[in-house]
């Protein structure tokens, strides 16, 4: 297994999130529609494709280039939360991955974390208030436990982030329409935080090798 990822592994990411979004986009509306307003899986599916077809014209050459060009193309065709949250992520990742043609797992780590700072600079919530945060740090926490092994990181920040997912069932929203619901909020999943596990779960099989 090779030691680092280049562009091709980060584009099939993308591809194989976006079939993964396609194929749970009824759970993540289902999920969105006892907390929120039934529109994350047409709103993740939109934009997902959206950047599938941006990065297919692109022709992109450069991982940054790639990875900002997802982010800008999400901000602008999810609409609704998400879209500023994960476009502001993809942005991040591809600023902390400028100049790179090669990724090892510590470089990885250090580009979701700088996703994430982006993330939590827009949204403003932090771990425990029932968002996607709740999957995103358990599968940073992961990678970075992972320093020398990007496929293994991977697949155990798949796994942290479906964990972290499952753990917002009994929590209560702090952030974001979820919130509105108060206590009634607990006793469903959060639908950002499905969506990233898929996200994450794609990543692990795109390193494993999986071709999109
Ligand atoms: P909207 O809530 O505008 O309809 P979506 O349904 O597409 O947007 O996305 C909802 C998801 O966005 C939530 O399930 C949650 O994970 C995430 N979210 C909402 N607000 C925040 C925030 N402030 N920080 C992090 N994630 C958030
Ligand atoms: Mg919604």
């Amino acid at each position: 297994m090779a030691a680092t990822i280049t562009l091709d592994t980060l584009v099939d990411w993308l591809k194989l999130a976006d079939a993964a979004i396609i194929e749970h986009s009824d759970e993540l509306t289902a999920l969105d529609a006892a907390i929120g307003d039934a529109d994350h899986g047409s709103n993740m599916k939109r934009g997902m494709a959206a950047a599938v077809e941006a990065v297919d014209a692109g022709g992109f050459t450069a991982i940054d280039a790639m990875l900002k060009k997802v982010g800008m193309t999400l901000v602008s065709t999810v609409g609704g939360a998400s879209g500023p949250l994960y476009g502001t992520f993809f942005l991040r990742m591809g600023g902390a991955l400028a100049g790179r043609d090669e990724i090892d797992s510590a470089t990885l780590a250090a580009a979701v974390e700088a996703g994430i700072g982006g993330l939590v600079q827009r949204g403003k919530a932090v771990e425990g208030e029932k968002t996607m945060l709740d999957a995103w740090y358990p599968a940073l926490r992961a990678l970075t436990a992972h320093p020398d092994d990007i496929a293994g990181a991977a697949a155990a920040a798949a796994e942290a982030a479906a964990a972290g997912r499952d753990a917002t069932e009994p929590m209560i929203a702090t952030k974001g329409r979820a919130s509105y619901l108060g206590e009634r909020s607990a006793g469903h999943i959060d639908p950002g935080a499905a969506s990233t596990a898929l996200i994450l779960g794609a990543l692990a099989r795109a390193i494993a090798g999986e071709a999109a």
